[in-house]
């Protein structure tokens, strides 16, 4: 249980085609099982998932939206482009992406990166973390984990926290019912979201501004089993049917 999180430094700003993990490789020396957590908007910078706001017209919905929320018309448009379900316009919007995530602005970014010019997230975020962890083993021969995170608000609570947006060689939840807590009794319930709690404090380590730190390596973390349904079906979510309530209203 002696975990190491080592913060990776030294990464030079990202640009469209760099090769992100060769850069990671120069300056990690990994090992097996090693958790590898990489902020997703480097990951997007790498892949040239941006846009310029000077090439977006915004449609009558972005301006009626932006209208509201005092934001740029063209960026409400990118958040709409990114968005499969819209749960809330205003304060602000939150909705749905194809990966089922669901985000306040649809995950858009205008930080980090130059003006004019803004981060989504990547589309098929499950695939990018696979992808990384191809290429990790295909350089180092090392058999790793990947994370892709986002910085997210949460519900009922001030502050944002990193959370997992895709993973590979590992499931989102560890599953623990079955198990045996320290009195025997059977847990029936607990389904632990492990890969949003290393988020989290890879997000802590990563920092939000200027720190140059977009990947943080978790070292003996142990494994885990469980699945990798972590977004709610559309019965089973409460939160979303009464936010379609209120919309109605
Ligand atoms: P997000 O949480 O995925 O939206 O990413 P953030 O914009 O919050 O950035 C997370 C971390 O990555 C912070 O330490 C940033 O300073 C850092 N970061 C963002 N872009 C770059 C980059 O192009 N190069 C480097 N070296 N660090 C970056
Ligand atoms: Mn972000
Ligand atoms: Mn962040």
């Amino acid at each position: 249980m002696d975990i190491q999180v080592i913060g990776v430094t030294g990464l030079p700003l990202i640009q469209k085609g760099d090769d992100l993990p060769a850069l990671i490789c120069d300056r990690v020396t990994f090992e097996d099982g090693d958790i590898l957590t990489i902020a997703s908007s480097v990951y997007s910078k790498a892949k040239g998932f941006t846009r310029e706001l000077s090439t977006i017209s915004p449609g009558a919905d972005a301006v009626r939206i932006a209208a509201k929320t005092k934001e740029d018309p063209r960026f409400v448009q990118a958040v709409l482009d990114s968005s499969t379900d819209v749960l809330l316009e205003y304060p602000f919007i939150l909705s749905e992406v194809p990966s089922g995530h669901i985000g306040v602005r649809a995950g858009v970014d205008h930080s980090n990166v130059e003006d004019g010019r803004i981060i989504i997230l990547p589309p098929d975020p499950m695939g990018a973390a696979a992808e990384v962890r191809d290429a990790v083993h295909k350089i180092t021969g090392k058999d790793i984990r990947v994370l892709v995170t986002d910085t997210c608000g949460r519900s009922f609570r001030r502050g944002q926290t990193g959370i997992a947006i895709g993973w590979a060689g590992m499931t989102a939840i560890n599953d623990y019912r079955g198990d045996t807590d320290l009195f025997g009794h059977v847990l029936e319930i607990t389904e632990e979201a492990a890969v949003d709690e290393i988020a989290a404090f890879a997000n802590f380590v990563m920092g939000e501004s200027h720190q140059g730190i977009p990947a943080v390596v978790f070292r003996n973390c142990r494994m885990w089993n469980g699945h990798d349904s972590v977004y709610f079906t559309r019965e089973e979510d409460i939160i979303r049917a009464a936010l379609r309530e209120t919309k109605k209203n």
